[in-house]
């Protein structure tokens, strides 16, 4: 697809809030003569965090060059694209929006030209106050130019009262409130924050005396960064001509609500989290989940890659072999053509198909790490019957969900959550399967006492540590619509 953007097409009414619901993976460089490719290796490890768009904005004596376009990171970068993203300086994001409407105005890094220079940004979080923001300022003439919640930084920053980029952005960073890790490249300083509940992960690295800002250390370990520590809760880091400066500039009171499941689901496995190996927690909650709900079996199967380190660690407590008895095609995009005629169980069968030598007569366990809608399991587990599994069991390595995410992790209406409307016994039934047992939210706790941090586990508790403030109903948008040639 290509990054142009052609005005107008069609008029856009749409809710606010059916924007605010980005996942997203977040990237900095700082004084590093190849700062564009360094990003683009660091975007492609972060790619499991949004793959419906991605940018980069490389800065050159004191000069924002911005590629931004849908799709995945290596296909929107080449050689090209990336000799002319020239500078030693960076920032890069990807994104993923639940809205129907993905569109490359919202794509990030956003750049602003304000009166105190240029800045581009790239946010990772959603932030619960951005309607109202939103509303205010646009009441006294604002225009906003995406539907995205992470406009209201660049909007409040350039109406700040403050002097220098840095203390603009803390005072607009100040004003919201929400989930934000960020990455922000002024003419020369790239600084990062992080919001004080810690809802998103963000970690510091070096490499050939550059500074790297990453949302994963997997990011670093690609490009053979140091990690050299996460940045806490609260923490802005300044970093200009290769000296990093350290700010806590937010109220210092409020308590930490790392994203639980981040451990459980949203991180790569190869990354550490507050200093805990994503892998190792994993494993944990798998064997955890096997001595809750224990049962005879002769197999146990991940559902890949998502149930795979947690179905390790239930096999181990078990003492039953492991088989990847699933196997999942990873060339497969979020859409893909259907075929005129209908070919049975073809929209699962895409994405994963069963080994009926393997199954035949099997009893199995079958973990996953969590249940959505129920969608994928009802698929899979007809299936593995088809298959030939004699009987198949359900085991989820977190607690029910039962309340969406309002924090940055892309999760459906709460009507839609199967959980919320319906009881374990009545999930296993509607899925098919001989028996159900999540993780319980005490076992959950146990296993993540050992990090000694404090979690957000609203998905599952119901407990949100910060409302969405929305000021009534949200406002009608109208946008021009981003229509991009090649589309298809
Ligand atoms: P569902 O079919 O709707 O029940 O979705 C369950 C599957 O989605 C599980 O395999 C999960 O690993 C996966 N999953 C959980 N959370 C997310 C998310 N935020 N984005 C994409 N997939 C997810």
């Amino acid at each position: 697809m290509s990054g142009s953007v052609t005005f107008p097409q069609t008029l856009l009414n749409e809710r606010l809030d059916d924007h605010f619901h980005d996942q997203c993976g977040v990237f900095g460089v700082q004084g590093h003569p190849e700062a564009a490719n360094i990003t683009y290796l660091g975007l492609y490890a972060l790619q499991h965090r949004g793959q419906e768009s991605a940018g980069i904005v490389a800065v050159d004596a004191g000069q924002h060059r911005v590629h931004r376009a849908m799709g995945l990171v290596a296909d929107i970068f080449g050689e090209n694209t990336l000799a002319k993203l020239t500078g030693r300086h960076a920032v890069g994001h990807v994104r993923y929006s639940t809205s129907g409407e993905s569109q490359l105005l919202n794509a990030q890094p956003f750049c602003a030209t304000t009166d105190a220079g240029p800045v581009a940004i790239a946010h990772n979080g959603n932030l619960v106050n951005a309607f109202a923001i939103r509303r205010e300022l646009e009441g006294r003439g604002a225009i906003f130019s995406t539907t995205a919640d992470s406009e209201v930084i660049v909007q409040l920053l350039a109406r700040s009262r403050e002097k220098t980029l840095e203390e603009r952005l803390i005072d607009s960073l100040s004003r919201v409130k929400g989930a934000f890790s960020l990455v922000v490249m002024t003419s020369d300083t790239l600084i990062a924050a992080r919001d004080p509940n810690g809802f998103r992960p963000l970690s510091l690295g070096r490499l050939d005396g550059a500074w790297i800002v990453a949302s994963e250390t997997c990011a670093l370990d690609l490009i053979g960064a140091t990690h050299e520590r996460d940045l806490d809760p609260g923490e802005v880091v300044v970093i200009k001509r290769g000296r990093l400066r350290t700010l806590r500039p937010f109220d210092r009171d409020r308590p930490e609500h790392f994203c639980i499941f981040e451990h459980i689901y949203f991180a790569r496995p190869d990354s550490t989290l507050n200093g805990q190996s994503v892998y190792t927690f994993r494993k944990e909650l798998g064997r955890v989940l096997a001595r809750e709900h224990p049962v005879q079996a002769d197999l146990v199967v991940p559902v890949l890659d998502s149930g795979n380190t947690a179905a390790m660690g239930y096999a181990e407590v078990a003492g039953v072999p492991y088989e990847q008895a699933i196997i999942r095609n990873h060339y497969v995009k979020r859409t893909f053509i259907e075929p005129a005629q209908s070919i049975r169980h073809f929209g699962v069968k895409v994405k994963h198909n069963a080994v009926s030598e393997i199954l035949k007569g099997k009893r199995v366990v079958l973990v996953d790490d969590s249940i959505i809608r129920g969608t994928t399991l009802i698929k899979l587990v007809t299936m593995m019957r088809s298959a030939g599994a004699r009987e198949v069991h359900l085991r989820i390595s977190s607690p029910p969900t039962i309340g969406p995410c309002h924090y940055g992790i892309d999760t459906p209406t709460r009507d839609e959550l199967i959980a919320h409307n319906h009881s374990v016994d009545e999930i296993c039934k509607i899925i098919g399967a001989d028996s159900l047992g999540y993780l319980s939210i005490e076992g959950l706790h146990q296993t993540a006492a050992s990090m000694k941090r404090g979690f957000c586990d609203a998905c599952f508790s119901d407990d949100y540590p910060i409302d969405v403030e929305t000021s009534g109903s949200p406002p009608q948008l109208s946008l021009f619509r981003t229509v991009s040639q090649g589309d298809d």
